[in-house]
Parts: C-alpha cells; structure tokens; sequence
C-alpha cells in the first residue's frame, strides 16, 4: 500500500495533521464550541419553506455575489456597513482562506498570537504562507500592547491576526491594541489586519467593527457557527472596506455559496432575535463553569466566549481522557496543563462538573 510519503505532496505540507478535534458519539459534546440549543420550530418552518421555492431553481447557479444575503448580513451588524462591506462563505474558515489566498501566499508572511485558533495557522501553511508564532502572555493569556507591537516589528508580516475573544482562552481584546496594533503594522509596509470575531455575541465587551473606519487595511471576521446556532449550514463573512471584497473576490471559486446555504442564512437572519435569544443562557452556563471550576480548586479563565479554559493538570490528556470514560468530551488543544470546555445546556453542564469532581477526586 503507498502512503503520503508516496505521493508529491508540497513539502511545507510533510508532516503535518490536519485539523482534528473528535467527533465522537458520547452524552455530553463539549469540544467544538457550539451552541447547544437546536434552531428554534418556528426558522426550522422558515428554512424548509425558503429551501422547497430554492429547490426549484436548483438548475441554475446561485448568485455569485450572494447579495441579498450580504445586505441582511450588513442590516445586522447595524454598524452603518453597506453590502459592498459585508463578504460571506461557507464558514469564517472559508473566509480565512480566500484573505490568506488575496493577501499570503508564498514569499509571504503570517503572525498571531499563541495560544490561539489553531486554523489561522494550518490554513496559513495551507495558503503558502509562512506563519509567525507570536505568544500570548504566559500566566492570564492577555496580550498587551507593547508585547503585540514588538512582535509586530520584528515579524513585519503581510498579515496580523487578532482574535476576540480569544479561542481558547475567551480573552478579549482592548480597541487600544487592534488600533496600536494596526498604526504599526502600517509603518513599514501596508499590511492586514484581520480581527476574528468569531465569538464577538457572547462577549462582555462591544464588538470591535466600529474600528474599520477610516482603517481601510482591517477587516473583521465574523460566523454563524456560534451565537446564531448554525454550526452545520456553514456561513461565515467578513466586515471591511469595499476593496477588502473586491479582493477577496478574486480568489473565490465561482458561486462558492450555494443557493441553500444563501437561503438558510437569510432565513435565519430573519429570526436573529429568537437565535440571539439563547446567547444570555449560554453566556450563564459559561459563567457558572468558571465559577465551579474555580470552587473545585482549579484554574479558569477569565471568559468572554461560549467556552472556558481551565487546569492545571498535570497531564491534561489523562483528564481528558477521565471524562471521557465519564461520558463527557472536552477539548485538549494541545496547551500543556489546560483543558477547553464549551458552555453547553445546564443539564450537560452539571454532568461535566460532576464528572470532573469525579476525576480530581
Ligand atoms: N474563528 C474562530 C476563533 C473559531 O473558533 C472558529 C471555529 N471553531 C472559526 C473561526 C471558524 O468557524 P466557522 O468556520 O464555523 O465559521
């Protein structure tokens, strides 16, 4: 049998795993941060009905500038953005992809701030480009203005990637960092900024899209994985100036967003409200894990997203795998020490916390 070695693969792609967080049938998923709660019967009505008048015109391609979705996209940012502001795919992943294709690529260079969302750097190496690892600090996972900057200075990289909240810390960040952060990552070289919003709904503090004025070279990414409960249609977008579109524009496959998918997430758009709706209990649930947590002796962290990073264990694969024998799937990123748990319903909320009493004993 031939394997990978076998084949002509890119060398910058030798070695690597792809992106893997476990999809496992247990009673209580916890591992990927999505929103617990199904869509709601009366947009699951909505969807069927806008999906039987889609179905009709199945023959035809869909719009390939998807702007009806992208004007009711812009209409619930509400920030005063127009259509030819808002870029929509098929996830905030996709969208990642096509700034990495528009703005990296080879010769080209990438920086974050670890630990951080693990596809910024595996859909960077994807894309060609070369990924900067800057750090976080090490004991609250802040990132400070000076910290950001200096890495800012040494790197000079084509891109910058910010994330608020943080996945997986649930940190988010101050406006003076992304507004520092973006003057220096002007001063050399014209390079993007790419703020992922991803869980911007569940956050304490204001979402930073208001900041895209005036800076033509930061874009905001946002999904509707997370608050909006729509993990399985796959529609994330972006919010920044009109040429940031017309960018990314170039590199998207042809009618890249299907009809259906342009349908679910207008439908959904249309009950945002109701969606919206189970952001206030989740956002409950995550307060509580961190407060529990912290009552059974453990470490969390501070957070302003659906999930909360907790330890320190000596081993967090060996916790991992102790709720996992319990029924309970987390998530281990990778980050010695720590564990991810994502706010889920409060039943499945009271098993994790049961499980891990269990574990520590
Ligand atoms: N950004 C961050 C920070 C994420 O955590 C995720 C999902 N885990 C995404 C983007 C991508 O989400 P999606 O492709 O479902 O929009």
């Amino acid at each position: 049998m031939s394997g990978l070695d076998d084949l002509p693969l890119r060398d910058e792609l030798r070695g690597q795993a792809p992106y893997g967080a476990p999809q496992l049938d247990v009673p209580v998923r916890l591992n990927t941060n999505e929103n617990p709660h199904p869509p709601p019967p009366e947009l699951v009505a909505e969807i069927a009905a806008r999906a039987v008048g889609t179905a009709i015109g199945l023959n035809r391609y869909p719009d390939r500038e998807a702007l009806a979705l992208r004007a009711d996209l812009a209409e619930y940012l509400g920030t005063g953005l127009g259509a030819d502001q808002v870029w929509a795919a098929n996830g905030s992943n996709e969208i990642l992809q096509q700034l990495l294709q528009a703005f990296g690529g080879p010769g080209r260079t990438a920086l974050g701030f670890e630990p951080s969302y693990s596809m910024h750097p595996i859909i960077s190496r994807g894309t060609g480009t070369d990924w900067v690892a800057g750090r976080r600090d090490e004991r609250d996972f802040t990132l400070s203005i000076d910290a950001a900057v200096a890495a800012v200075a040494e790197a000079r990289p084509n891109l910058v990637f910010l994330c608020s909240p943080n996945n997986p810390t649930g940190t988010a960040l101050d406006p003076a960092v992304v507004s520092t952060v973006y003057d220096e990552a002007q001063r050399e070289r014209a390079t993007m900024v790419v703020v992922d919003e991803a869980y911007a709904e569940f956050s304490h503090r204001p979402s930073l899209l208001p900041l895209l004025t005036g800076r033509p070279r930061l874009v905001v990414t946002r999904t509707m994985s997370k608050a909006f409960a729509l993990a399985g249609a796959r529609i994330g977008y972006l919010a920044a100036g009109p040429a940031v579109v017309d960018a990314v524009r170039l590199v998207r496959l042809p009618y890249h967003l299907s009809a259906m998918t342009q349908a679910v997430a207008s439908a959904a758009l249309a009950h945002a409200a109701a969606l919206l709706g189970t952001v206030e209990s989740v956002k409950a649930e995550r307060d509580r894990l961190v407060a529990e947590l912290r009552g059974l002796g453990l470490e969390a962290v501070d957070s302003d997203a659906n999930f909360v990073l907790f330890g320190r264990f000596a081993d967090q694969r060996e916790t991992w795998q102790a709720l996992l024998d319990r029924g309970v799937l987390v998530r281990d990123v990778g980050l010695p020490g720590w564990l991810r748990v994502t706010a889920g319903l409060p039943a499945e909320v009271d098993s994790f916390l049961a499980a891990m009493k269990e574990v520590i004993g």
